[in-house]
């Protein structure tokens, strides 16, 4: 997705959003999780789809969550 290609349709038809969540979207995605209002995200969309992707855009804050163990890490695992 983020290199210009949608992973669902095949089409190069991707858009981005820089910090296109806004803290009244983050309220409902950090339910239960580990996310402020201060978090950003990259969101990714595809106009011929509409298949959508997100990304935390602060680093600092995905290594807080890798470190803090509220996030359960999911161990690679085969196709
Ligand atoms: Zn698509």
């Amino acid at each position: 997705m983020k290199r210009g290609t949608c992973p669902k349709c095949g089409s190069a038809t991707v858009y981005l959003l820089e910090d296109g969540i806004g803290s009244a979207e983050c309220q409902y995605i950090k339910k239960g999780g580990f996310f402020t209002s201060s978090t950003t995200f990259d969101c990714y969309l595809c106009v011929s789809c509409g298949f959508f992707e997100n990304y935390v855009n602060n680093r600092q804050h995905l290594e807080t969550i890798a470190q803090r163990g509220e996030w359960k890490r999911v161990p690679p695992h085969g196709a």
